[in-house]
């Protein structure tokens, strides 16, 4: 089952969403409140989306997504806001959320985004690739997880595909375009500053010291690479 929860407290947007989900053949799992929703997130491990509603009753979609992250769970997380600014879609990408839509959005936008983040957590079987080794670094397929100098790295699955990209293209400078086509797939719509901020969250995790990276290094006005 395809099961996603839809934290939503108001009713309208959330029937509307939940109505599309099922239409596409996803189970949607219901919350209002960020309380239940980590309450429902407890109660089904299987859950492999969730869209939080930025503005809540009880807290906001931001707290809700710091707590998901900070238990360990690598699930899909796309923001609904309703603030268009940029600075709170820094702010909610920056918490460990793959992925945001603004409202008002059409079902078609929001189920082109569930489907891409969807498949990208279910993750094409990796198989039996081998573990890509870099410097202090260690990629495991298998695992799909990172480790630097033997310590477990925490990334979501979003900050994973582009690390795995990087280790497979060492050397190599990528374009903001590329890294985007990717990771979030051909049909992604959003805007290349996505990948800006998920190179940004990944280097507080990765480098040594962030502002001076020596393993995603920048191309200015091109991309990035993995080594300088
Ligand atoms: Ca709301």
């Amino acid at each position: 089952m395809k099961k996603i929860l839809v934290l939503e407290d108001e009713n309208a947007i959330r029937s509307f969403v939940v109505i599309n989900l099922r239409r596409s053949g996803y189970e949607p799992i219901e919350a209002s409140t960020g309380e239940e929703a980590l309450k429902l997130l407890e109660e089904n491990d299987d859950i492999c989306v969730a869209l939080l509603d930025v503005m809540l009753p009880d807290t906001d979609g931001f707290e809700v997504c710091r707590h998901i992250r900070a238990s360990g769970s690598r699930m899909g997380i796309i923001m609904l806001t309703a603030l268009s600014q940029e600075m709170d879609k820094v702010t909610g990408l920056m918490t460990g959320a793959d992925d945001y839509v603004t409202k008002p959005f059409s079902p078609a936008e929001l189920i082109a985004r569930v489907d891409a983040l969807y498949r990208r957590v279910r993750g094409v079987m990796d198989g039996d690739e081998d573990d890509i080794v870099s410097g202090p670094f260690v990629l495991s397929p298998r695992n799909r997880t990172l480790d630097k100098n033997g310590e477990r790295v925490r990334l979501t699955q979003t900050e994973y595909s582009i690390i795995k990209l990087f280790m497979e293209n060492p050397g190599r400078a990528l374009s903001r375009e590329e890294i985007l086509e990717n990771v979030w797939g051909p049909e992604y719509k959003g805007d290349l500053k996505i990948v800006d901020v998920n190179i940004r969250r990944l280097r507080m995790k990765v480098e040594d010291t962030a502002t001076m990276p020596e393993y995603i290094t920048t191309i200015w006005g091109y991309g990035y690479k993995w080594g300088s």
